[in-house]
């Protein structure tokens, strides 16, 4: 058992992670990246079975291992499932990304309460059910990795609309209540925000455009993957909101 006092060991090679939402966009570039470092994941998805098995076979040409596991985050079935099977074939989690998220675009005024339980279920309510899953492994290692990916959208209200902000303002408070309540166990909690990020999830909205950004390009999932793992390499840093937008917002 590690002391509180001394730095963490931080290596990541053969640690056990959980992305959730992997099989396209920002959460398969993370699965991939964490791949690279010699982390064994996790690859969640909910519909896409085709992708996440791609995503795995590509973790499985580097020294990592790696299982596609089908589950809804936003329900606590699911989620026990995938801890479980997790763990079973890979060992304890030790890095949890809270990835998987959906936006929905609908005209202000037609927003409804479905659009709000869907989004606040999918991309709030799953973080908090996933965290609660993989406490236990983390504090007994004394050692995890929590991080939350938020948006621009938490910051400045975004292009999606209210239950869209709301969900992703929602994990920062989330990050900073696991932040402060593990600080103690060797568990950082982290948010990333970026903004906007070329991926399934801006295509075809005519809303979204590359000269919105100052650095006048859109980013890209491997650039987000990159911040997330320098952030869960470094053992200091807990209970902040890392920014990645181009220049969008500043803070
Ligand atoms: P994509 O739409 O490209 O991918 C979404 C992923 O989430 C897919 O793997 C999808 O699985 C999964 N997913 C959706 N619903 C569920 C669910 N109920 N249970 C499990 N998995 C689910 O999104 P991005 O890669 O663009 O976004 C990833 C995260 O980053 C999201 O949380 C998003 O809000 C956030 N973000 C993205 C930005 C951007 O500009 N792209 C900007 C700011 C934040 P499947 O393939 O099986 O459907």
């Amino acid at each position: 058992m590690s002391d509180i006092r001394t730095p963490p060991d931080n290596t990541l090679a053969n640690r056990v992670a959980i992305v959730t939402g992997a099989s396209r966009g920002i959460g398969r570039a993370v699965a991939l990246a964490l791949a690279r470092a010699g982390v064994h994941v996790a690859v969640n998805y909910h519909t896409n079975e085709a992708a996440a098995r791609d995503v795995c076979r590509q973790i499985e040409t580097t020294a990592a291992r790696a299982i596609a596991i089908r589950a809804d985050v936003g329900n606590e079935n699911d989620v026990s499932d995938l801890v479980r099977r997790t763990t079973d074939a890979l060992g304890p989690v030790a890095i949890l990304i809270n990835n998987a998220g959906i936006s929905r675009k609908v005209p202000l005024d037609r927003t409804g309460l479905q659009d709000w339980n869907d989004l606040l279920r999918t991309n709030l309510t799953s973080a908090f059910l996933m965290t609660q899953a993989v406490l236990s492994p983390m504090r007994q290692a004394r050692w995890g990795r929590i991080i939350n990916m938020s948006s621009i959208a938490a910051q400045t209200g975004g292009v999606i609309g209210p239950h869209y902000a709301a969900s992703k303002a929602g994990m920062l408070g989330l990050t900073h209540s696991y932040a402060k309540l593990l600080a103690h166990d060797g568990i950082t909690v982290n948010a990333i925000a970026p903004a906007l990020i070329e991926s399934d999830m801006i295509a075809h909205n005519p809303a979204i455009r590359p000269d919105m950004i100052p650095i006048g390009r859109f980013g890209t999932a491997d650039e987000v993957a990159d911040l997330t793992v320098a952030t869960i390499r470094n053992g200091y840093v807990t209970g902040q909101t890392i920014n990645l937008n181009g220049g969008w917002y500043m803070s």
